[in-house]
């Protein structure tokens, strides 16, 4: 059996405790919101304020692969298919297939690394990342139309020479992603561009 002393005392503990509780609840309606509406409250567009170094949906500029299947490799969960076949007439490897299934991709990078690293930078993260789809094979990304073939990439001795591709569902963000990082390639490009237009 507890004291009378006791009693009071633990009587006293509970409504501090409640008070103190609802101090802090009243207080946050004080405060300015931490979290806000997505996407229509922010203030500038969300891509704006992705971290630079944001790994998004993966991007392959398929113009530019030689099939070397290093990225496949490297894959920790196997998203990668690169398939390839020999064409008889020409005696030429051609590229069938390239699939990358987002659904399961870890955004570990190791991919894009791999093919920095040892190939030409075709594979890259974009800076997209809203993927709802209706069916998870939605997200399986086909830069090879099923079907159809594409001759292999051979890489240059020089790397700064290797073309930036046009190709696949991202290419847009990935070129530019890809000139970001690329200054000189930028720099030329821009040049040749401008040219382009006065004509000379
Ligand atoms: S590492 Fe690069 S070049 Fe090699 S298969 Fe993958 S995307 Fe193509
Ligand atoms: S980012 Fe990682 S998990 Fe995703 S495809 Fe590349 S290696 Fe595989």
């Amino acid at each position: 059996m507890i004291s009378l002393s006791q009693y009071v005392e633990d009587i006293s503990r509970s409504a501090t405790t409640i008070f103190e509780g609802l101090a802090v609840t009243f207080s946050h309606l004080l405060r300015e919101p931490v979290t806000i509406q997505y996407p229509d409250r922010t203030t500038r567009p969300v891509k704006e304020m992705l971290p630079p170094r944001y790994r998004g949906f993966l991007e392959v500029q398929i113009d530019i692969c030689g099939a070397c299947k290093r990225c496949e490799k490297i894959c920790p969960v196997d998203c990668i298919k690169v398939e390839m076949t020999r064409d008889p007439a020409t005696k030429q490897n051609l590229l069938t297939r390239f699939d990358i299934d987002i659904s399961k991709c870890m955004f570990c990078g190791l991919c894009v690394e791999a093919c920095e690293d040892g190939a030409t930078g075709a594979i890259r993260h974009t800076r997209e990342f809203e993927g709802a789809v209706g069916t998870l094979d939605a997200l399986v990304f086909r830069f090879v139309e099923p079907g159809k073939s594409r001759p292999l990439y051979k890489t240059p001795k020089d790397k700064s020479t290797i073309p930036v591709g046009e190709v696949g569902p991202h290419a847009i963000e990935a070129r530019e992603r890809a000139l970001r990082d690329n200054p000189p390639l930028f720099a030329k490009l821009r040049e040749e561009a401008a040219a382009a237009k006065t004509g000379t």
